[in-house]
């Protein structure tokens, strides 16, 4: 019966590279230390669209999709813990989450209590391990320090103004639209800014006294980067963590000393969350934020998953806000 459905990408290319395809979910049989897991639910993240335009390199055919949330149909040999009808979710292994069924290892999978919807799951792991890492594992932010959000009513930047809020941070958020600013208020940034970038650090510097903030969570790329060292204190902490608008392009080390012996990383997940054991560790302090109801994880998008294509156009496009997702 081929009743299941996945997205390939067959050829590099843009959202239109994002093909349909019906398969048997029997064809997948799990091997050892593997289960199938039946999605209900699969987040979009924009490292999707990067893979899908050759960004970051991939070989195709592949699927797509970097985390998602369902049920176990069948378990491996080699696989304890897991049982067939459990409430599974995932967000490290690779890609491979826009499809009904999956094969995935089971020291990827978290277990999700009843109160976590499929959803939430799906919308909120990546984004808001991502969140932690960058906040908890990199800048160590402290109650009463003032950080600078971009992109801070999107995925990733509305999780993080939330958790910076509930650690005690001063949050100035910037966003490409004033109806984007005010949903970044409505989370909890104590600033919300939309003006053009190029006016961004006097911006910052009149709301901090003209000192700048201790760090900035940049996800935006090239067009934020120099507005963004504009932006930081004199030893401040520039995170430059994705390519929205573009990567970086190379820059010469004396921007940092010149703007005040700044510190620069560009991290990613796969270097903080590397192992089963860190991977559950970020998963339970996500899920104790959400629990907690510190962070709210809105689902600005939800769709069918043959509306991928339809559904990159709208991310590439700056029109989405907070976490979207895929409904097989
Ligand atoms: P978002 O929901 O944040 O969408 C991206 C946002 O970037 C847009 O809504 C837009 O917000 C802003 N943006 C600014 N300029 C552009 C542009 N030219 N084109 C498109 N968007 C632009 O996406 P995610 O939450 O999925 O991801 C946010 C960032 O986090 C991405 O850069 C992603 O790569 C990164 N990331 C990095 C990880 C890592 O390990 N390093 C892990 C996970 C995510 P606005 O209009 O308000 O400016």
């Amino acid at each position: 019966m081929n009743d299941g459905l996945r997205i390939i990408v067959r050829t590099i290319g843009g959202p239109e590279a994002l093909e349909t395809e019906r398969f048997d979910p029997a064809s997948l049989v799990p091997g050892a230390g593997e289960v199938l897991v039946a999605h209900r639910a699969i987040g979009v993240n924009f490292i999707d669209t990067y893979q899908r335009s050759g960004l970051y390199p991939m070989s195709p055919p592949f699927t797509p999709g970097s985390e998602a949330a369902g049920e176990i149909v069948a378990v491996g040999a080699e696989v304890s813990g897991f049982a067939a009808g459990d409430r599974v979710a995932w967000f490290t292994g690779g890609p491979g989450g826009y499809a009904s069924h999956r094969l995935v290892k089971a020291d990827t999978l978290v277990p999700l209590a009843d109160g976590i919807s499929f959803e939430t799951a799906a919308a909120a792991m990546l984004k808001a391990a991502t969140a932690e890492m960058l906040i908890e594992q990199i800048a160590h932010t402290r109650p009463g320090q003032s950080v600078l959000v971009h992109a801070a009513a999107g995925g990733v930047g509305g999780i993080a103004v939330q958790w910076l809020k509930a650690i005690g941070a001063r949050v100035i958020a910037h966003a490409g639209s004033p109806e984007k600013a005010a949903i970044a208020r409505d989370l909890g940034a104590d600033e919300a800014l939309s003006c053009p970038l190029d006016q961004l650090a006097e911006a910052v510097r009149g709301l901090t006294g003209g000192a700048g903030v201790a760090t900035v969570f940049d996800g935006v790329g090239a067009a934020s980067f120099t507005a963004s060292l504009d932006s930081l204190a004199k030893r401040g902490l520039m995170i430059t963590y994705g390519n929205a608008s573009g990567p970086v392009p190379p820059f010469s080390p004396l921007e940092l000393t010149r703007r005040g012996s700044l510190f620069l990383t560009r991290p990613t997940l796969g270097n903080y969350v590397d192992t089963p054991e860190s991977m559950r560790a970020s998963a339970a302090r996500l899920f104790e934020m959400i629990g907690s109801g510190k962070v709210t994880v809105p689902i600005g998008l939800s769709m069918p998953l043959e509306e991928a294509a339809e559904v990159h156009r709208r991310l590439e496009s700056r029109s989405t806000t907070g976490s979207i997702v895929l409904l097989p």
